[in-house]
């Protein structure tokens, strides 16, 4: 035990300041690799390349020689695919990168929308305050850690990145998907046209129709958040964790959308503090109805 530590000891005195900084950078890299290409056909591919990675490094290691060998076949050639590919974003990375506007420029904007909360946060409240200036109704769940799957099964699958003019396109009356739900995971608009379950609450107020109390009832199966514009009022409510909070006003939605999308892409690092902070932070406009 006494020789392990004094090994342990050795390596870690042997570090160099240059190795903690090659460290630094290469978590940097990975990190913006992974920020750039989560949940978009780039991250399906890595995800691949690291299976592939994983399988050829223990296949190595257990003198699986077979398999070792046809793995690195696969990595030799995984580059060339890669290239292939990706070509398209790789020259216009490679360009800008030669411009010197790598870090803020619109190289990869397509891509790290997706992905940017800040954008899908911004592009969610403007369609939410369209719709409630001209009366459209609308409900849309956004998914937090619970899976939605038989919610979105009852409904139109889109798969498609969020944007204002597509929400509020799909809640013109009188269309296909805009009656039930929209349901978006992240940066995506997963489905539409979907069934929510309706609370059981009987207690509400009689001027909260179906589309508000399926929002409730949404919220009290699942962590979703439900953000419900009424028709006839054009006012916008929340319906979390089995609650309804009614009259948000601008500041009061951006808020909360912020600290939703943050929470996204922190998730798992801070979401308590989160939360605790959301809970506690609510606009004076706004009128809480509990359903107890
Ligand atoms: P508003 O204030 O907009 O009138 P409301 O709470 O009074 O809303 P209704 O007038 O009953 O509700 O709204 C009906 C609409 O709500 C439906 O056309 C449909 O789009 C949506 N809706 C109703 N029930 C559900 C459900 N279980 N799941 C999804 N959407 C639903
Ligand atoms: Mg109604």
């Amino acid at each position: 035990m006494k020789e392990f530590f004094q090994s342990v000891w050795q390596l870690l005195t042997q570090i160099r300041v240059l190795d903690l900084l090659d460290i630094a950078l290469l978590a940097v890299l990975i990190y913006q690799l992974i920020k750039l290409t989560r949940e978009t056909r780039a991250s399906q591919v890595l995800k691949g390349f690291a299976i592939v990675l994983i399988v050829s490094q223990v296949s190595k290691w257990l003198h699986l020689d077979g398999l070792a060998q046809l793995m690195s076949y696969i990595m030799n050639s995984g580059v060339v695919v890669l290239v292939i590919l990706f070509q398209p974003e790789l020259r216009r990375a490679l360009e800008r990168l030669g411009a010197g506007t790598f870090l803020d420029s619109s190289t990869l904007r397509a891509v790290a929308h997706e992905t940017d909360g800040g954008y899908v946060a911004a592009e969610l409240q403007h369609a939410i305050q369209d719709m409630a200036k001209s009366r459209i109704g609308a409900l849309i769940v956004l998914q937090r850690t619970n899976t939605l799957e038989s919610i979105i099964e009852s409904g139109t699958v889109i798969d498609a990145q969020v944007s204002r003019e597509l929400i509020e396109n799909i809640f013109v009356p009188n269309t296909p998907l805009h009656d039930g739900a929209t349901i978006i995971n992240g940066g995506r608009i997963v489905a539409a046209g979907c069934f929510l379950p309706l609370t059981s609450n009987i207690d509400l107020s009689h001027e909260l129709g179906t589309r508000h109390r399926s929002a409730l009832g949404m919220s009290e199966h699942t962590d979703a958040l439900v953000i419900v514009v009424s028709e006839e009022t054009g006012i916008i409510s929340v319906a979390e964790g089995g609650k309804l909070r009614r009259y948000m006003d601008q500041y009061s939605l951006s808020e909360l959308l912020g600290s939703v999308y943050h929470e996204q892409e922190t998730r798992g690092i801070n979401l308590g503090a989160l939360l605790k902070r959301r809970n506690g932070g609510n606009g004076k406009k706004q009128q809480k109805q509990s359903d107890d």
